[in-house]
């Protein structure tokens, strides 16, 4: 099936809820089976959602895919990872298992994995974690040890901190940090990623969080001489580069945009001006 109206040849589906149930205060994960329209779902890219009728709310929202869920080997579903901030993530919270979820997918440009690249390392910083699991695992398939992945989570407090688990799961190198202490190392998850980056440098940083932060990350791998990858989050009203709500500067500055929901959510950190 697919949607009309400027959602023209995207696939929609009604997908069906598999779980949905909370990890931390205001943050929820649900599984959720949709095998027409991510069956070939990649890392960072995300599916739009819609929570209401068509008045209320009016707008689709977007959300990274946080895990890929299979079944002998052919993509049958995804998982989300969402903080709970408005009246959409309020409405998906309500939601029971086999209820349904409304969702265009899959959209945008994800995470690319260059030759040659063996040691990387993954930098979330609160929700921002959400794309990295399913990045996570996807370089893992594609050949690179899970030694070779190491995973630098932060947050503001233990509640914010999200994931640590199943990256070590993994095998992974998992460091945690959060603002006040109550969770790993006690500051910004930057003063974690750059003592990481003097033990070993990696190949590649891939990150995805709070503006600032992302900001700041990119500051240090250009600095380091680093290339970096970062999943980028605007508001976004369509998803599918009709509004062009969701622009962000080009680094060289001839007065043009790039579009998170078009060129990105996934960008080279050097492409991206940061002003
Ligand atoms: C490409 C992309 C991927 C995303 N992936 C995830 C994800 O995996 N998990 C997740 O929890 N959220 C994700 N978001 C953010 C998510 O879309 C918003 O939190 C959601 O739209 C809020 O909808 P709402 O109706 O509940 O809240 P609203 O009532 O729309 O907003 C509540 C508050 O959140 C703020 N807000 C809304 N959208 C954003 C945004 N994009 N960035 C920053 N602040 C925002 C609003 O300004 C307002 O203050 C993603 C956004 C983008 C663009």
């Amino acid at each position: 099936m697919y949607v009309q109206a400027g959602l023209k040849d995207m696939p929609q589906e009604n997908a069906k809820v598999i779980w949905n149930r909370a990890v931390s205060k205001n943050t929820m994960h649900m599984g959720l089976d949709c095998r027409k329209a991510c069956r070939d779902v990649l890392p960072g890219q995300f599916v739009m959602v819609r929570t209401g009728s068509r008045v209320d709310p009016l707008l689709r929202r977007p959300f990274s895919v946080h895990q890929a869920i299979k079944d002998q080997g052919k993509i049958t579903g995804i998982e989300l990872l969402y903080k709970v901030v408005g009246s959409s993530t309020e409405r998906m919270a309500a939601l029971k298992e086999g209820d349904a979820l409304d969702l265009v997918a899959p959209l945008g440009q994800g995470f690319r994995l260059p030759d040659h690249v063996a040691n990387v390392m993954l930098v979330g910083g609160g929700i921002g974690v959400a794309p990295l699991m399913y990045l996570g695992s996807w370089l893992v398939e594609k050949g690179l040890s899970p030694l070779g992945v190491r995973v630098i989570i932060g947050g503001r407090n233990r509640d914010d901190v999200l994931c640590g688990e199943r990256f070590s799961a993994m095998g992974m190198d998992v460091r945690l940090a959060s603002d006040d202490g109550s969770v790993g190392e006690k500051g910004l998850v930057t003063g974690l990623m750059e003592k990481a980056m003097d033990e070993a440098k990696p190949d590649l940083v891939y990150t995805c969080g709070p503006h600032g932060m992302l900001h700041a990350v990119a500051d240090i791998c250009e600095k380091r001489d680093t290339a970096c990858q970062v999943s980028v989050e605007t508001l976004m009203a369509c998803g599918i580069c009709a509004c062009l709500g969701c622009a962000v500067h080009k680094r060289n500055d001839d007065g043009s945009y790039m579009h998170v929901c078009k060129n990105g959510p996934v960008f080279d950190a050097r492409e991206l001006s940061w002003a």
